[in-house]
């Protein structure tokens, strides 16, 4: 008989526990951040260096440990936080796995120092790779303070996973925020590499909340109160005007832990239909409030999903709250600014767009859609090449949105051939060639026209770009702004300059002039988001082509979009002069013929 199956040893079952909950400097310091928050910490500082691929330290002023317990929170589901199997079902502690610290440990070089408040003196544990190296005491203010050097030295196949250092600072600096939102009571700090990177005082939720979403962008945040004895819901949401391209802005929390949750988060969506476009995402904060055991936490070892039990329940609850603020329309209590540029979103201030946004919805009945006016009069699709633009133009005046270089040879391509029908549903233009005819994707063929030129100019020695009259600051997450710092000479290359500003704000001086009155700010969000993704340089040349293919899409108005003939016979003659794949660079057809003899089948004449 032979035996194949050994129970693994510990330092090895640890490991792979660390696999689980260690995934970077980040989640070791949300594991960290937990633990001081269990304990009672008012105060918890954070230093890191390199990333925290170097070093992480997070100090903490809680009740702190006592030897006998010091030695057994680092074994293996060694917790102080339940007991028995019923305290599953009332969990009200961050941590009760009893995983972190063992399994962080064995990954790290990793040395625990704590004092309880009353003990003459703390205690020191020493531990490599998992193994106890050395257990002192030792002199220091009462709390804890966890050390954690070269992570993952031992296991090399992680290492290789982590980012650059200003990455995982980005991360590390997102986590913290995360948390701080959660307990404005808890003054938190971070240094990166002994610069301060975060400093946030014990305060209430809306002052840590805008140091952390900005100050700026916290003007538009509303107070929601809602739910029910079962599930109550309370925070911050925001209104129209300040939207993010990816889900980081939105906080929720379950009693008190952050949560990325599938549930939460449709529900959230579901009460921003209609007000926000697609692809969109509101800045909110949410806290939800439920029976301990009407949640169910342990489904994930980070903890970072849940499972409810009546999950419809919380869904609507959270839904229902956010739309009776949403309802209530806040943001129409906003003085409007004197009229704002006809088409300059460049020139507009937060506030000014929050009284545009207040504007077009005002002339919508309440809970219709919103839309922020694509189609403004004074702003064509297609608009003739004006004025030549000075190098400082302000933005007001109308700039043609895009203009091939070359002038177009007398005699005419297949498209300008074409006899224009008209235009259906101000999408499409129809179009007759001999005994065919043919149905134009106008949205399409602009963004493949607009694509082209930008290729075109990118070869040429780099993409137009126009400065802006009044700088612009964009707030974004902290990892957003190591990407946009660390790609800003790639930027430049596709005609976007930028700085960073300080804290999670960027300023934006210039951007591609083919999209200078199309939100540009809402494309830099969305190509740093992109960016955030690709990780090199080398990777960014790859990229080049999206992200052109990206500030295409933005610079050409979507939707419906009356057109008169003048302007469709300036974007077929365009068309011409376009190398065409036949499809936009989305790879959706541009153009679409239908014979006669398809027509006649259809109407059964033959
Ligand atoms: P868990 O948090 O799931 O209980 P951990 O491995 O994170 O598991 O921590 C084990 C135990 O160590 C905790 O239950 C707690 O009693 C103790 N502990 C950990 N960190 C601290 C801290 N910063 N201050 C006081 N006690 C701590
Ligand atoms: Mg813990």
């Amino acid at each position: 008989m032979s035996q194949r199956i050994t129970i693994l040893p510990e330092t090895l079952t640890n490991k792979i526990a660390a696999g689980e909950v260690v995934e970077r400097p980040a989640s070791v310091i949300k594991e960290l951040i937990e633990n001081s928050l269990d304990a009672g910490a008012t105060d918890i500082s954070v230093e890191i260096s390199a990333g925290g691929r170097r070093r992480i330290r997070v100090t903490d002023n809680g009740h702190g440990m006592s030897r006998e317990d010091a030695l057994l929170s680092l074994e293996r589901h060694a917790t102080s936080k339940i007991k028995v199997d019923s305290d599953l079902d009332r969990i009200l502690t961050l941590g009760f796995r009893g995983e972190a610290l063992p399994s962080i440990a064995s990954v790290s070089r990793f040395s625990l120092a704590t004092r309880e408040t009353d003990a003459p003196e703390g205690t020191e544990i020493i531990i490599e790779g998992g193994r106890v190296r050395d257990v002192r005491a030792c002199g220091m203010a009462h709390g804890t303070v966890v050390t954690v050097e070269q992570i993952f030295f031992n296991l090399p196949p992680r290492l290789k996973f982590m980012k650059s250092a200003e990455t995982e600072t980005g991360h590390v600096a997102d986590v913290i925020a995360r948390m701080s939102v959660s307990r404005p009571d808890v003054s938190f700090s971070c240094t990166s590499d002994e610069r301060d990177l975060l400093r946030l005082q014990r305060s209430d939720l809306q002052r840590r909340l805008s140091l952390v979403v900005g100050r700026e962008s916290s003007q538009h945040l509303y107070p929601v109160k809602g739910g029910d004895d079962y599930a109550s819901i309370s925070g911050f949401v925001s209104g129209p005007a300040l939207v993010r391209s990816g889900t980081q802005t939105i906080y929720t929390y379950i009693n008190g832990r952050f949560i990325r949750d599938k549930v939460v988060q449709h529900a959230v969506m579901q009460a921003y239909r209609g007000v926000i476009d697609r692809g969109r995402y509101p800045v909110v904060a949410i806290f939800i409030d439920l029976p301990p055991g009407e949640v169910d936490v342990n489904v994930h070892p980070t903890k970072h999903e849940v499972r409810f039990r009546r999950q419809s329940v919380v869904h609507d609850a959270i839904q229902e709250a956010i739309e009776e603020v949403l309802r209530s329309s806040p943001w129409l209590a906003v003085k409007p600014s004197p009229s704002p540029p006809p088409n300059g979103a460049i020139t507009q201030t937060y506030r000014e767009r929050i009284a545009a946004a207040a504007q077009a919805s005002l002339a919508l009945p309440p809970r219709q859609p919103y839309r922020p006016q694509p189609a403004q009069q004074t702003c064509t699709a297609y608009a003739p090449p004006a004025v030549p633009q000075e190098k400082y133009t302000t933005v007001s005046e109308p700039i043609p949105p895009f203009m091939p270089e070359q002038t177009h040879p007398e005699q005419a391509g297949y498209f300008s051939s074409l006899a224009v029908i008209g235009q259906f549903h101000s999408e499409y233009i129809l179009c007759q060639s001999g005994s065919e005819l043919v149905i134009i994707d106008q949205h399409a063929a602009s963004e493949r026209v607009a694509y082209q030129l930008l290729k075109q100019q990118s070869r040429t020695g780099g993409i137009e770009s126009q400065r802006l009259l009044f700088p612009e600051t964009v707030e974004l997450s902290f990892s957003e702004v190591t990407v946009a710092v660390r790609f800003s000479q790639d930027l430049a290359g596709i005609g976007f300059e930028l700085e960073p500003f300080g804290g999670t704000t960027i300023m934006v001086s210039a951007v591609p002039r083919l999209v200078v009155n199309k939100d540009p700010m809402a494309l830099i969000r969305d190509i740093l988001a992109d960016l955030e993704r690709f990780g090199t340089s080398a990777a960014f040349n790859d990229a080049v082509e999206s992200l052109l293919s990206r500030i295409a899409c933005h610079s050409v108005i979507r939707g419906a979009h009356p057109l008169d003939n003048r302007q469709i016979k300036e974007l077929l003659s365009h068309m011409d002069h376009t190398d065409f794949a036949a499809s936009c660079p989305h790879g959706r057809p541009v153009s679409h013929v239908v014979t006669l003899a398809e027509l006649q089948k259809i109407f059964k004449r033959t």
